[in-house]
């Protein structure tokens, strides 16, 4: 499952903000993806939101807001 990333995507697409494909194609895309857009907002990024979305659906982040 975890396969290293050995696409020769273009680089771009991963830093691109408008992508979201790349993002959701993987959860360990979707981690890169969160470190690539780090310094972008959920909710503004497309690419960071697809990721976190992913990401939240397979219990892979653990909000640190609404613990009950
Ligand atoms: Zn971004």
């Amino acid at each position: 499952m975890n396969t290293p990333i050995v696409h020769t995507v273009l680089l771009a697409e991963r830093f691109d903000c408008g992508t979201t494909s790349w993002a959701v194609s993987s959860t360990t895309n979707a981690h890169y993806t969160m470190q690539i857009h780090k310094n972008c907002s959920v909710g503004e990024c497309p690419a960071k939101t697809a990721a976190f979305g992913l990401l939240a659906s397979e219990k892979k982040l653990v909000p640190d807001s609404g613990r009950s």
